[in-house]
């Protein structure tokens, strides 16, 4: 791989045979119907780019920054494009984006200023006060599209999961990496994994809370992305761990490129190969399962999930149609018009299936499409898979 920055951009540019094959999959390709808005509109822009044969213009930079990271392109690549490094490299080439809104990336990113913010929303009553204050913001701007997350209320575990007690042999201990956003927004996961981590045999220790450095690398600054990578690589270090999982598929690309060799998962795997040892109650339920992108394309753990809650007697387990619901990092910040019409067909496909609640891993899109489903008046509760799983979770040999 060649050493400069552009040279290595060029040279991923240059495995695209220009098919057109990932076209039909790609969200903004679909919103926009515009070749610039494509996989292939977007590597022909960063090969321009990297060859100095077009200055950077804002229209030229503008659907580099629209895309979603989703990686269902590389996914269905013929010729096995490598689109996520080449998003990364092309962003690390160009620098942050005009529209990133630094100052809630930078309190999305830091766990006690969340946890505080989150408090200090609670305190004064902000889903009340909502209404009044987005009146008084840009409609569809960053602040807006915060302000619509931050007074979304996500259902908790008030007194956490009991652990069970499980003749299970000892595996190989895990380390859990808490994340950022997660840590504060999705402890019951947490508590959740390590649960069921424990169930099947896995002791689970807990890694200290910060940021991967996904949100860094994805918007161009590598510096720090670098930084946190180093301190990922320092606190497995630590752990004594051979392994390590998250509860947030959005995490997982950063996480694994921090530590090359070591295995990087979410716990869907882990548990789904020691399903046998698990045993679950039973919940009279209809639920709809949202796979994100990260989980669909970065873990590839659609089917492990499955398999679990296929476990828990007269559940049933709707799947929505695997799409973007436009979440994507930082995306839903930048660019809150496009945000929400990204999410509008998933939430169409809610309303028609009417679950009784709504499943999805990763926070941001839960978050996302809980504020859609509150903004058109339904109360459809949204959890994360495991927290549900460990709910349901039953002491001793399984049925
Ligand atoms: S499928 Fe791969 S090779 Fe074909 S246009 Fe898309 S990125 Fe290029
Ligand atoms: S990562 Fe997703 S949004 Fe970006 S070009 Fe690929 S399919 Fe389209």
């Amino acid at each position: 791989m060649p050493e400069n920055k552009s040279e290595r951009l060029a040279a991923l540019a240059d495995q695209c045979v220009q098919c057109g094959l990932c076209l039909p999959v790609c969200p903004t390709y679909a919103l926009d119907g515009n070749e610039a808005e494509s996989p292939r509109g977007r590597i022909a822009i960063a090969a321009a780019l990297a060859k100095g044969q077009v200055p950077v213009t804002d229209d030229l930079r503008e659907p580099l920054d629209h895309c979603l990271g989703c990686l269902s392109c590389e996914r269905v690549c013929p010729a096995q494009v490598r689109f996520g490094e080449l998003l990364v490299e092309t962003r690390a080439l160009l620098g942050p984006a005009p529209r990133r809104p630094r100052v809630l990336l930078a309190l999305a990113t830091r766990p006690a200023w969340l946890r505080a913010a989150r408090r200090l929303a609670g305190w004064i009553g902000l889903s009340r006060r909502q209404a009044w204050l987005a009146g008084r913001l840009p409609e569809r701007s960053a602040w807006g599209a915060a302000l619509s997350l931050a007074a979304t209320p996500l259902p908790s575990t008030p007194s956490g999961f009991s652990a069970v007690s499980r003749e299970a042999p000892t595996l190989a201990p895990v380390a859990l990496f808490p994340g950022c956003v997660g840590s504060v927004d999705d402890e019951d996961a947490q508590q959740a994994a390590t649960v069921l981590l424990e169930a099947a045999g896995h002791p689970v220790i807990r890694l200290p809370a910060f940021c991967c450095g996904a949100l860094d690398a994805h918007g161009g600054r590598t510096a720090a992305a670098a930084r946190a990578m180093q301190r990922v690589r320092n606190a497995v270090q630590a752990s004594g761990a051979s392994m390590l999982v998250t509860v947030t598929p959005g995490c997982l690309g950063q996480l694994r490129a921090a530590l090359p060799g070591v295995r990087v998962s979410d716990p869907y795997a882990l548990l789904a190969d020691r399903a046998g040892e698990l045993g679950f109650r039973p919940l009279r339920q209809r639920v709809a399962l949202h796979l994100p992108c990260t989980q669909l394309n970065v873990a590839r753990s659609g089917e492990a999930l499955q398999t679990l809650l296929a476990r828990v007697p007269e559940l049933e387990i709707v799947p929505l149609p695997p799409r973007c619901c436009g979440a994507a990092g930082s995306h839903l910040l930048e660019f809150p018009e496009r945000a929400a019409a990204l999410r509008v067909p998933t939430l169409e496909a809610i309303d028609t299936l009417a679950p009784q609640a709504l499943l999805s891993s990763n926070i941001g899109c839960r978050l996302h499409l809980a504020a859609g489903l509150a903004e058109r008046g339904k109360a459809v509760p949204t959890l994360h898979p495991l927290v549900l799983l460990a709910q349901q979770l039953v002491s001793g040999s399984p049925p």
